[in-house]
């Protein structure tokens, strides 16, 4: 079956992308490695991420909270007391399940009893001890979510930037959750990545604001290569989280069906008033115009960098028939298949790789190392000398590398080299000093 789950996750592991988290040791569940390309395109995904929203406006503030928390925090947001999903056992293999994701009538999905326990909250948050003593004040949990950093650090931006509502503070980063049921893939991990906007707003004004963050959402989903490839869900009031009067959820379709990819809450004021409650921190904010003081409600865009990756690798998967050897000697008759990932040029492992059209002629590979030398200083560039030209383009195709120029004979007496398309295949010729132009023009 072309793009199935298992297409993508043999070759996230086969090129260097994916692995199972601790494989060496039988692995362990629920976590994965990004290897040298994965760690790429999920750098490239998360550069571009902060560059839009946050270096490109002025009204939106980072930052990089520490990822151990009082656990007054997590008392606070309700997540000590709420963040649970409801776990149900089997009797009889003691498999494990969630209970809203299990049809108790059908049976164990490992078994077949129809014996279960009772469903009961299991909450989700990873617990450690900080310091040498394991007792109830000396524990902290990992962040089950990266927004509460933003809340935390509202005073201290307010107070540093002095900044006019409205206005954001995002972070992206690592988020812990003890899932009951990690699984396809790293779409449900129990270390994975986030990144996270809360938008203060006037509350009279939150509608607006919702409205201009979902179209800016939709703006990154196509810069991502995912337009027209989403739909948004209105998640109705029972399945909201506590905090929140208005969530709508951006779902991709997965091999393994449509689900979760982005979420956009409307969080009211619950966090800051929340937490000026309990730290006894005031944590209202003075409005200059009407000289009252007001605790701004939240509009949070989130995005998961994990699912991300997801879902720009099941959308750029393809496998197409081409005329075999394509850049090689060929009759253009005979048919080959090749693995593609038409990943958007800026988010691909490597922008560029560079061959010598033959590896034995020194001035052929000189210039070549010269080219490459060139290139790398300002774009991911990599470089291949194995085999034949065709498998060459194949191995760069495999990894979504959207270009690849070969430096051959002619270059040798005029300075021209070959640039291959990706997608297209198809070839041009061009002077050395226009390649970074050329790049530069055609890259989205
Ligand atoms: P789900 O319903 O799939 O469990 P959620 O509604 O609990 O997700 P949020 O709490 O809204 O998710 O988290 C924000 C984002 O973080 C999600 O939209 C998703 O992209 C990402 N995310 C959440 N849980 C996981 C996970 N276990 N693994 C990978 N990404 C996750």
């Amino acid at each position: 079956m072309k793009n199935s789950m298992e297409n993508i996750i043999s070759l996230a592991k086969r090129r260097g992308f994916i692995y199972p988290g601790s494989e060496l040791y039988g692995g362990l569940s629920g976590t994965w490695d990004y290897g040298p390309l994965g760690v790429e395109l999920k750098n490239n995904i998360k550069q571009e991420w902060w560059r839009r929203f946050v270096r490109a406006r002025s009204d939106v503030y980072g930052v990089d909270s520490a990822i151990l928390m009082s656990s007054r925090v997590w008392e606070a947001s309700g997540h000590v007391g709420n963040f649970s999903d409801p776990m149900i056992d089997c009797r009889k293999c003691k498999s494990r399940f969630r209970a809203d994701a299990l049809d108790i009538a059908k049976g164990c999905p490992q078994c077949g009893a129809k014996d279960f326990t009772d469903a009961r909250p299991f909450n989700m948050m990873f617990k450690t001890n900080a310091g040498p003593v394991e007792d109830t004040a000396s524990a902290v949990y990992l962040r089950p979510e990266t927004a509460q950093g933003m809340f935390v650090n509202f005073k201290n931006v307010v107070d540093s930037f002095h900044p006019k509502l409205p206005f954001g503070i995002a972070q992206m980063g690592k988020a812990f959750r003890n899932e009951i049921t990690p699984g396809n893939f790293i779409f449900r991990s129990r270390e994975f990545e986030q990144m996270e906007i809360e938008y203060f707003v006037k509350e009279a004004e939150w509608e607006r604001h919702f409205a201009t963050w979902q179209s800016a959402m939709e703006e990154w989903l196509s810069f991502v290569g995912l337009a027209g490839k989403y739909s948004l869900r209105e998640v109705p009031e029972g399945d909201r989280a506590h905090y929140s009067k208005r969530t709508i959820d951006i779902d991709f379709d997965f091999p393994f069906g449509r689900e979760e990819l982005y979420g956009l809450a409307y969080r009211t004021d619950f966090d800051l008033l929340n937490h000026s409650k309990a730290s006894g921190h005031d944590l209202w904010y003075l409005d200059e115009e009407t000289q009252e003081k007001i605790v701004p409600h939240v509009i949070e865009p989130t995005f998961g960098v994990d699912r991300t990756v997801l879902a720009v690798l099941v959308n750029a998967y393809a496998e197409e028939e081409v005329p075999s050897g394509d850049g090689a000697a060929s009759d253009g008759r005979a048919r080959d298949v090749r693995t593609v990932l038409k990943l958007p040029a800026r988010l691909a492992p490597y922008t560029v790789a560079v061959f010598p059209l033959v590896q034995n002629k020194e001035q052929i590979a000189g210039r070549a190392r010269e080219v490459y030398g060139l290139l790398k200083e300002w774009v991911a560039a990599t470089w291949d000398g194995i085999g034949n030209i065709g498998k060459r383009y194949r191995r760069q195709d495999e990894i979504g590398t959207p270009w690849c120029v070969t430096v051959d004979y002619q270059s040798l007496e005029d300075d021209t080299v070959t640039i291959r398309d990706r997608d297209t295949m198809k070839q041009e010729r061009l002077a050395v000093a226009e390649l970074l132009g050329y790049i530069e023009k055609h890259i989205s």
